[in-house]
Order: C-alpha cells, then sequence, then structure tokens
C-alpha cells in the first residue's frame, strides 16, 4: 500500500535534535510542524498545575486535570491550555522531571493522538511531525519516517549547552546523563507506545553531524523517493 506522501516523521530520544532538524526540515518543504513532546510537556503541566501525585502516579488525576485543562493546538502548532500559550512554561525542570509520567497513561495519549491526527488532517500542504511514537503508532502510515539517535554523552553537551543558551540553569555533563538516562528508561520502558524504532523506520546517528547536515540528508532522502 502507498503511504502517505504528505506526512515526516521524526522521532527519537531527548538531545538527538529532533527539534530542530524538523522545525528546519517542514520550513524547507514549506510544511506545517508538529512538536508532540511540547504537548505531553502541557499535560504534565497541567497535572503540576493541579497539584496531581506524580509519584506514586494518580493517573485518573493526571486525565481529569487533562480534560479540566482543555489543552488545544494553534493554527501554528502553538500548544495552549485553556486558549493561553504555555510555551514558556513547559521547559523548565519541573516539568521536565515529571513528563515521563504523565506520558505513560495511555488514556492521556489516546487523547493527544487525537489531537495530533486532527491537526494533521488540516495541515497543508503537509506535516514535520516529531516525537516518540510518530512513526509506531501515530502516524504509522507515512511514508517519509526518520529516527533521530545519538550518543548520551553528545545529547547530555547539547542539552546543556542548549540550557546555557537560554540563560537557564544547567546541571554539570554527568548529571545531565543521568537525568536523560532516566527519561530514556521510562519513555521507553512504558507499555503504552514506548521509544522504540518502527520497522522500516530511516535511522540517522547524529552524533558526529551538524544539525543541518541532518536536515540535507533527510531532504536528499525525501527528494530520491519522491
Ligand atoms: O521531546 P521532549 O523532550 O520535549 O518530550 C518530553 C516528553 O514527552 C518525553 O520525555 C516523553 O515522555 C513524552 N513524549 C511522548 N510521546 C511523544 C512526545 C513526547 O511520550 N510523541
Amino acid at each position: 500500500m502507498a503511504g502517505d506522501e504528505s506526512i515526516v516523521t521524526i522521532d527519537g530520544p531527548a538531545g538527538s535534535g529532533k527539534t530542530t532538524v524538523a522545525r528546519n526540515v517542514a520550513q524547507r518543504l514549506g510544511f506545517r510542524f508538529l512538536d508532540t513532546g511540547a504537548m505531553y510537556r502541557a499535560a504534565a503541566l497541567a497535572a503540576l498545575d493541579r497539584g496531581v501525585s506524580l509519584d506514586p502516579l494518580d493517573a485518573a488525576g493526571a486525565v481529569s486535570a487533562l480534560r479540566a485543562a482543555d489543552l488545544s493546538l494553534a493554527e501554528d502548532g502553538a500548544v495552549t491550555l485553556g486558549g493561553a500559550s504555555v510555551e514558556d512554561r513547559i521547559r523548565g525542570p519541573e516539568v521536565t522531571r515529571a513528563v515521563s509520567a504523565v506520558a505513560a497513561v495511555p488514556e492521556v495519549r489516546r487523547q493527544l493522538t487525537e489531537l495530533q491526527r486532527r491537526f494533521a488532517a488540516r495541515a497543508h500542504p503537509g506535516l514535520v511531525a516529531e516525537g516518540r511514537d510518530m512513526a509506531t503508532v501515530v502516524f504509522p502510515c507515512a511514508s517519509h519516517r526518520f529516527y533521530l539517535d545519538a550518543s548520551v554523552a553528545e545529547r547530555a553537551r547539547r542539552r546543556v549547552e542548549e540550557l546555557r543558551q537560554h540563560g537557564g540553569e544547567a546541571p554539570g555533563i554527568e548529571a545531565m546523563i543521568a537525568l536523560i538516562r532516566a527519561r530514556d528508561e521510562k519513555d521507553a520502558g512504558r507499555e503504552a507506545a514506548p521509544l522504540c524504532i518502527g520497522r522500516g523506520v530511516r535511522v540517522i546517528d547524529t552524533t558526529a553531524l551538524a544539525l543541518d547536515e541532518v536536515v540535507e540528508r533527510i531532504l536528499a532522502e525525501l527528494g530520491a523517493r519522491q
């Protein structure tokens, strides 16, 4: 069966470069861009704001917090809660620590998957979607599916640099490696839509590549297959 040419998926673990790469690929193709990690972060923020217990996880509480928070996607893909943008509140350490627990709740995933598919249906002429389960669960029909990876040391280095560039507090490399490993384990170990490489997905190791080289590789692959 022919796949859907209008959807490009880019999955991968934290620090693999997928957000920067996906945003650039979308720009070059004139496609819309969707950062699904931001949606799970917003769901975690909603749970934190409501004081839902995350350790141990109160799954029902996380689901009702999500419902009450009215999470939606603006025209440009920005995530909103109750109609207000939350971009400046979802990147901090508290949300980063909480997000994997909330993202493991099947009903949270079901609701966000539905929003992602609805967004794709109105994304013209196409969509570049990045996350953990884009190729395996949300858009398995996409013709162009990629998985970006990099060594954990390189991913930690990128994250620390990114935090410093944004003027935030950055832990040392060793502490960042531990944080990234813990999140990888939770994301890959959960039952619902775990982080994994789907069948037929093209893997790109970005450890030794500049992110614009990764963008060029992806565009070359798309061109070659079109
Ligand atoms: O990509 P980012 O680091 O912002 O993602 C934050 C978290 O959201 C991930 O660690 C993961 O727990 C969750 N996530 C997910 N499925 C996606 C995207 C993100 O479970 N499609």
